[in-house]
């Protein structure tokens, strides 16, 4: 075997599980342990700081620069105390992963000394510089300095040495250049607008957050196999690779036992999880082989998104400690199930209503239709929108890709549920409803728990689908920062809220009473949004020409689908809400663009490099053996050699073929590249890049995968698919 691929293995057969130790038996008595939060700010803070924190936690009121220092001060203590001898701003830049800078808790003293100091100033803003992250051109407008301000809606925490608060991420003239701010912003527009619509229903509501549960995916593989796979460590992926004769085609990985190394992986995971407060509940195998997830309990979004954001990074730490790599790449391997991330969403109020769970009773119901059709209007309007908000690089590997969310937008709802929209849509006229019609209509609504709670008509192949008391947005991507997602779902949704307020109270109005203005508005909204209630298969050809004579859009092109941000209907819903400037968005489209075409710049490097210097050399190798066994033969043989040598004869010739195919290709990929890269505008390069270098990927894989099917197993330099996928 190849010297580099057998090293590999020698550690592989040497591994032995790391053993995890708990922090304490009962998850509840060490829970949060490394979070400041509520019981700890009540400990450590004077009553003055604590009032002044929690108003601005829950009421949002600022806080000034007395509660600012009050805070810095018992979180210092708090923080020493456990370890800490840092603090950072934590944000969340427009790259892949989370930014921090660290500083010491010391400053000078009189003496010539340091002391241990921490103020409200430097808790509550920092100037990093920013001109090292990307911002889509608003920095070379603007100025190349950067603030970061503190989420005191996000708890702060430690990770080893270091105490880590939360923080957005703004240019100097207030643009956002992180996640974190418009995701802020849209949770506030969607609260906004769901409490004013709440208001018909309860007049006790005065807050509606925005939940969600993320479900992680991703795949586990031995760190020395890692190691001898250059295009895994440099893009995430395998660029090449001949499929295993078995992988996931006998279904014997999904929720199967789990292998010992990686569930010590796992319960460390839980463990450094738990002391963080992030609420992991769920884990198990995936469907593909070394394929797994963990889902926590939902959360409110900001906060679950803060969560899903350090439990990446501690998935990396943790992996690093059981001797895996985790990767979190929509696609790692060609033929198998790619990961996503489950972003299960939907609102709930502070009287404790989760507005997506059927209601108890007939008013409790038409709250519930009311904003499962809004949901399902927003969508509907906005397909194009949420389609952008989920699409990259890596991602679009999966979209459209039979195993994952097609990518037409479409919303699954269920039996009963759809039951209800067409009973209103038929039974509500123009004219008002006799009471029979009303009790019937009641009387069927009031019946949707009993049979939602068994709610087993689940359906994989739809990106939005109803699951009994939330909508699963199923599109979003593993690697993906659910922010980008959530930010365009709930500005969506709030958008359409606030809408169908408007015309409610104008029937409202003009006379007719509440209930039935809102039936009229519901009814009328059914029948505009039908084109999005898909509950077939999703995957399936028919649903794609159903699909375009519904008027739906279906688009895979990750360039195209950027687009739908810089229509006017996109920019509107953002600007009228607040979320974003146009600057803004045309600054994160552009961003999309440049990291888009920088990925498959490093694939088109990685790949080439490799083709010449791993796989040709060793292809030629194996040929010239062949051709000394063909000397051989006819030197004994004579002319009789040809019928003994024929097939070797095949052989070299076909490698030839693929060798000379595999110079060819990468020579015309450098080319294309070059064109290429001169191009200025980054959308008319990220699109030149889709078209003219991306297939060549494809392409030149294609021989090198046929390549390894006849080249001698010995001499193969890279661990194989099979190897990959089935050593944990
Ligand atoms: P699935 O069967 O869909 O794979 P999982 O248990 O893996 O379910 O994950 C479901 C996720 O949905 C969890 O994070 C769970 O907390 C979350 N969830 C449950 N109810 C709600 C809700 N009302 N709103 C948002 N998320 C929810
Ligand atoms: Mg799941």
């Amino acid at each position: 075997m190849a010297t580099f691929r057998l090293a590999a293995f020698q550690k592989l057969l040497e591994r032995e599980s790391v053993p995890v130790k708990r922090e304490a038996d009962l998850t509840s008595d060490y829970y949060g342990m490394l979070v400041f939060d509520r019981a700890k700010m009540k400990k450590y803070l004077s009553k003055e700081a604590l009032k002044g924190v929690l108003d601005a936690i829950d009421n949002g009121t600022t806080i000034d620069r007395k509660i600012a220092d009050g805070v810095a001060m018992g979180m210092k203590a708090w923080a020493i105390e456990n370890g800490a001898t840092h603090y950072t701003h934590w944000f969340q830049p427009l790259t892949d992963g989370t930014a921090e800078k660290h500083d010491a808790f010391i400053d000078h003293n009189e003496t010539g000394g340091v002391v241990e100091s921490f103020s409200g100033k430097l808790l509550a803003q920092q100037e990093p510089d920013a001109s090292s992250f990307p911002s889509g051109g608003i920095r070379q407008t603007f100025e190349a300095r950067g603030y970061t301000a503190w989420d005191v809606s996000s708890p702060a925490f430690i990770v080893g040495t270091t105490l880590c608060i939360p923080t957005i991420f703004i240019s100097y003239t207030g643009e956002a250049l992180d996640y974190k701010a418009p995701l802020l912003k849209a949770l506030h527009a969607v609260d906004k607008a769901a409490v004013a619509v709440c208001q018909y229903f309860d007049r006790n509501v005065n807050k509606v957050i925005a939940n969600l549960g993320w479900e992680q995916e991703y795949f586990l593989i031995d760190e020395a196999l890692y190691h001898a796979r250059p295009d895994i460590v440099l893009t995430g992926r395998t660029l090449m690779g001949h499929s295993s004769s078995k992988d996931q085609q006998l279904d014997d990985h999904y929720f199967g036992s789990i292998p010992e190394r990686v569930g010590n992986f796992m319960i460390d995971l839980e463990n450094e999880a738990y002391k963080l407060g992030i609420p992991v509940k769920t884990r198990h195998n995936e469907v593909a082989p070394n394929q797994y997830e963990v889902a926590p309990i939902y959360e409110e979004a900001n906060l679950a998104n803060d969560h899903n954001q350090m439990i990446m990074d501690l998935m990396k730490k943790v992996a690093r400690k059981h001797k895996f790599r985790v990767l979190f790449h929509e696609k790692p391997f060609a033929g198998i199930n790619g990961s996503g991330k489950h972003n299960n969403w939907s609102l709930s109020t502070d009287t404790g209503v989760n507005l997506y769970s059927p209601g108890k009773n007939p008013k409790g119901n038409l709250q519930f239709l009311t904003f499962v059709v809004n949901a399902l209007m927003a969508v509907y309007k906005n397909q194009d929108l949420l389609r952008a908000s989920i699409l990259n690089a890596p991602n679009s590997h999966r979209l459209g890709a039979n195993e994952a969310p097609p990518a037409i937008i479409s919303a699954f709802l269920g039996t009963e549920v759809n039951k209800m929209l067409d009973l209103i849509e038929q039974n509500v006229s123009d004219k008002k409803m006799t009471p029979e019609e009303k009790t019937s209509l009641k009387l069927n609504i009031g019946r949707i728990p009993e049979i939602l709670l068994d709610n087993t008509d689940r359906n994989r192949t739809s990106p939005f689908a109803f699951t009994g008391n939330r909508f699963e947005f199923r599109a979003v991507g593993s690697s993906a920062n659910c922010a980008s997602a959530m930010i365009s779902l709930n500005a969506a949704v709030a958008s359409q809220l606030t809408e169908f307020k408007k015309e409610v109270d104008e029937i409202i109005d003009s006379g007719v009473k509440r209930d039935e203005a809102i039936f009229q508005v519901l009814k009328k909204y059914i029948g505009i949004c039908k084109p999005i209630r898909f509950d077939g298969n999703g995957y399936s050809e028919d649903w794609k020409v159903e699909a375009a004579k519904r008027g739906l859009t279906n688009i895979t092109c990750v360039p195209e689908a950027l687009e739908a941000y810089l229509t006017e209907t996109s920019k509107k819903l953002f600007t009228d809400q607040g979320i974003f400037n146009e600057k803004e968005i045309e600054g994160r489209v552009e961003v999309e663009y440049e990291k888009f075409m920088k990925k498959i710049q490093i694939e088109a490097r990685v790949l080439g490099d490799l083709a010449i210097n791993h796989i040709v050399p060793t292809a030629v190798k194996y040929q010239t053996l062949l051709i000394e066994n063909v000397k051989g033969l006819k030197e004994i043989f004579g002319d009789d050699y040809s019928t003994l040598a024929g097939n070797r004869m095949d052989i070299i010739k076909e490698i030839s073929e693929h060798i000379t195919a595999i110079k060819l290709k990468v020579g015309e990929m450098i080319e294309a590249r070059k064109k290429a890269n001169v191009i200025e505008n980054e959308k008319e390069k990220a699109y030149t890049y889709d078209k003219t270098v991306r297939p060549f990927l494809d392409d030149i894989r294609s021989h090198i995968d046929k390549l390894e099917l006849i080249i001698d197993d010995e001499v193969w330099p890279l661990p194989k698919y099979r190897e990959l996928l089935f050593n944990s």
